[in-house]
């Protein structure tokens, strides 16, 4: 979330309820009427899944959140409950996931996300994603510093509760003094996804303390997710973490990574420049330039979740489009609920750099009123090139066949 967003969220959040859901989760019709779609929202829908097997349809980012009522464990941290900029950015979530109730938020929010998911033409499966505690550099526990905390337990639960729908993606802090143990036990239990946000969770990827634990990755066959680029609810002094080249340290251990957004917000510093000072440059240039190294094929992926927000869109969009060659490596990723917060997509502003016409933002409205979840997958297969007219591939949308 930009600043701007979280200015504009505390507005709501003083505002009351309504303004909360006018920003947030605004959709105001019940996934369950989607049959109600006006006939140029059902060919939208329609359209987008012309060239793809719904069942083998794969999400590799969705975000599970909640508020500990199930006995999950789950917290939110300082970050998000001591300033006023964070309690609003955790409303924000919440309204977006469809929790109306804090005290049956855990259940609230799995209910919503099956409730989208069931009421879709989309059966393939969600990847759930685990969030772990940010770590002091000697591997005490640093909780001030915890934006939220998901355990492992509690994904695996879940996708153990409803195998066809979810798949755990476990994370693990690899300061932790313990990590290696827990990278031991969900590999052996199975888990082949492991997510991490280095700026928030304060670590380096390309710190060669991590060697055996990469090694351990890739001898399980474990994939990294991980944010690139900055991270806006991170302090500034962890923002260098974010980027996408100290991902060459896990790639040379033959781990495979999948760097969530493409690395497509922000400015990361050149390493590789002999120039000093070293330039900034945008994050997803880096990304770009990992991506055309042959060495890491098979090995570096990007999803696409979140290129599409008002704080990522632009050039990134474009070039992706423009480079049906990389489509291969690329996955479909929504980054729910990111999606289902009102004020995160701009479908006005994505017709004004002409990605999409102002039918097709008139009938996405109307499907993300019945389900966001099906109109950020329908919106990402609706954008094209606004000079070629290039659009994604349908094969990102599905089972990369080289990711477990
Ligand atoms: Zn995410």
């Amino acid at each position: 979330m930009t600043t701007r967003y979280a200015s504009l969220l505390i507005f709501a959040l003083l505002s009351g309820c309504g303004v909360v859901d006018h920003f947030g989760g605004a959709s105001s019709k019940l996934p369950a009427d989607i049959d109600k779609l006006s006939s140029d929202a059902r060919a939208l829908v329609e359209r987008s899944l012309s060239d793809i097997d719904p069942a083998k349809m794969v999400d590799y980012h969705v975000h599970m959140l909640g508020t500990g009522t199930s006995g999950s464990g789950i917290y939110l941290g300082p970050p998000l409950t001591s300033s006023l900029q964070g309690k609003a950015m955790a409303t924000l979530y919440s309204s977006g996931g469809g929790i109306k109730n804090d005290d049956n938020g855990d259940e609230e929010y799995v209910a919503r996300l099956r409730d989208l998911r069931q009421h879709s033409p989309l059966n393939g499966p969600s990847h759930i994603l685990a969030y772990d505690e940010t770590y002091h550099t000697d591997g005490r526990l640093f909780r001030d510093e915890t934006m939220f905390y998901i355990p492992n337990e509690y994904v695996y639960e879940l996708s153990q509760r409803y195998p066809e729908e979810f798949i755990p993606v476990i994370s693990i802090n690899p300061l932790r003094s313990d990590a290696l143990d827990e990278l031991k036990h969900w590999a052996a239990l199975g888990v082949r996804y492991l997510k991490w946000s280095a700026p928030r969770m304060e670590f380096s990827p390309g710190n060669e303390r991590f060697t055996a634990f990469y090694q351990l990755m890739a001898d399980h066959g474990i994939v990294l997710l991980t944010h690139g680029g900055p991270y806006s609810a991170a302090r500034s002094a962890a923002q260098g973490f974010g980027n996408p080249l100290h991902l060459r340290l896990p790639l040379s251990l033959g781990v495979k990574v999948i760097v969530a957004h493409s690395a497509s917000s922000g400015m990361c510093e050149d390493l590789d420049a002999t120039s000093q000072p070293k330039p900034f440059v945008p994050c997803f240039d880096l990304f770009m330039r990992m991506l055309g190294n042959s060495v890491f094929e098979g090995l570096l992926f990007g999803d696409i979740s979140a290129v599409l927000n008002s704080s990522h869109l632009g050039n990134p969009l474009k070039e992706l489009l423009g480079h049906p060659q990389l489509h291969s490596r690329l996955v479909y990723g929504s980054d729910y609920p990111g999606p289902a917060i009102n004020i995160v997509i701009s479908t006005s502003d994505i017709a004004e750099q002409g990605f999409i016409t102002e039918a097709e933002a008139k009938a996405l409205n109307e499907i993300y009123d019945y389900n966001p979840l099906l109109f950020d997958f329908a919106l990402q297969r609706t954008v094209k090139h606004p000079e070629t007219g290039a659009r994604f591939s349908s094969a990102i949308f599905q089972q990369n066949p080289r990711l477990p």
